[in-house]
């Protein structure tokens, strides 16, 4: 009796979610974050799930925003805008508006706050303001209550959360009714960037975390087939990684007697600002030409790099020669390993671009990262709004399942 009242439950259950779902699911659109994927670790035949995403879609190599770091990226790929222009202009910044503070990624107190992120709308903030229902395992902002909004769902970000637990929380919200299940979810991984960091590039630590994480990206794949869920999946990185040493380092004392300046930021890049506005000594010292860095005022900084105009970008930007760093007296932390924050032209800064099940097919070559938020916008079906992007990928996509916008400009 009980054999056939199971048998009689698995074969309703899935009926009574069909019927739910008017009989067929709608597609998901997810994006995926590898916190320091650089573009050419897709070619170390450690990623079956990623490569067969690549090879039954599009592939490319997205081009970071400057400076090649961790939130203004993120933040550039879910709006669209450059960090001049979303406001996220690194991960320790400053703003004259708000003396005597600094947001840095890991104090929540300044980086939680919507002051910081209310320069430009994510696209999740878009969505629901549109009716479309979005759920973030997590991503840069998606914590914060941007013009009031967060995602439908969302968690604090917790590096000590598992990959496995990750990937079934978002199946879990894909078994979830039809009207409470997202339309648009995010997940992020950090794993080869940490590895990245600690071993460098070339390391086997890299190769193992690439592998890990390739592999909950299959169970996650695998997962929404056996739900019966198509998806739509953009699987992006941040920037990439370089090997850094002991050996190559820029010591800003050797320039300047380290009292006279703010150093905002160090390491691939460096953000001053003299430490009394009218002491013409840090300018001297650090503009002029040095052998493995070079320093402008913001307003003279190549204008390819589009980061002059917003208040956060410090009056001084050094960017150190790839591999070489620059510090401001001792280390916070041991120069080894691999890091990113360089010039965006470096090709060892250009990011993983996966997209399957989008209308995009076979090589896109190389992209501008805020290029993936026309993208992203038309596949929920959602008026995108202006952008620094020229939509440059939707243009090569065909169209989507459901209704498509151009992006505004
Ligand atoms: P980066 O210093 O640019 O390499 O930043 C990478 C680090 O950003 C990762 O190791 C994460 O710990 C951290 N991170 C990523 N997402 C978040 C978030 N939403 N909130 C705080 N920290 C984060
Ligand atoms: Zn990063
Ligand atoms: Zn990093």
């Amino acid at each position: 009796m009980n054999r056939l009242l199971s048998l009689l439950l698995a074969l309703l259950v899935p009926l009574a979610a069909h019927a739910q779902d008017g009989g067929v699911r709608k597609p998901v659109t997810l994006l995926i974050s590898i916190d320091g994927f650089r573009a050419d670790y897709l070619c170390r035949g450690i990623t079956p799930n990623l490569s067969r995403l690549a090879a039954g879609g599009a592939h490319g190599k997205l081009r970071p925003s400057f400076p090649t770091k961790t939130f203004p990226n993120h933040y550039a790929i879910v709006t669209g805008k450059r960090p001049d222009n979303n406001g996220i202009v690194g991960n320790n910044m400053i703003d004259p508006r708000r003396a005597g503070v600094k947001f840095s990624l890991g104090e929540p107190k300044q980086s939680l706050d919507p002051f910081w992120w209310d320069e430009a709308e994510p696209a999740w903030v878009t969505a629901g303001k549109a009716g479309v229902r979005s759920a973030t395992m997590f991503w840069p902002g998606s914590e914060v209550a941007i013009d009031e909004a967060r995602p439908a769902d969302w968690l604090r970000y917790d590096e000590h959360v598992g990959y496995a637990q990750r990937v079934n929380t978002i199946l879990d919200w894909m078994r979830r009714p039809a009207d409470i299940r997202p339309a648009f979810v995010t997940l992020y991984f950090e794993a080869v960037d940490s590895a990245g960091h600690e071993f460098g590039p070339d390391s086997a630590e890299v190769n193992a975390a690439i592998a890990e994480v390739d592999a909950h990206i299959g169970e996650l794949v695998a997962g929404l087939a056996k739900l019966g869920q198509p998806v739509q999946m953009i699987v992006v990185a941040d920037h990439g990684m370089r090997a850094i040493d002991a050996s190559r380092v820029i010591q800003l004392a050797d320039l300047i007697d380290l009292p006279s300046i703010i150093a905002v930021e160090t390491g691939p890049y460096a953000a001053i600002e003299p430490a009394a506005a009218t002491d013409n000594r840090v300018h001297d010292a650090l503009l002029k030409p040095h052998e493995h860095m070079r320093c402008n005022r913001r307003e003279e900084l190549p204008k390819r790099l589009h980061y002059s105009q917003n208040p956060r970008v410090a009056a001084i930007i050094c960017i150190a020669e790839p591999g070489w760093t620059i510090l401001a007296g001792s280390p916070t932390w041991p120069v080894r390993g691999g890091a990113h924050g360089y010039d965006n032209q470096d090709p060892q800064m250009l990011a993983l671009f996966i997209a399957s099940g989008t209308g995009l097919k076979g090589d896109v070559g190389i992209v501008d990262n805020i290029e993936v938020y026309p993208l992203l916008m038309s596949l929920l079906g959602v008026t995108p709004l202006a952008s620094d992007a020229a939509g440059v990928l939707i243009s090569r996509a065909a169209p989507p399942s459901r209704g498509s916008t151009r992006p505004g400009r």
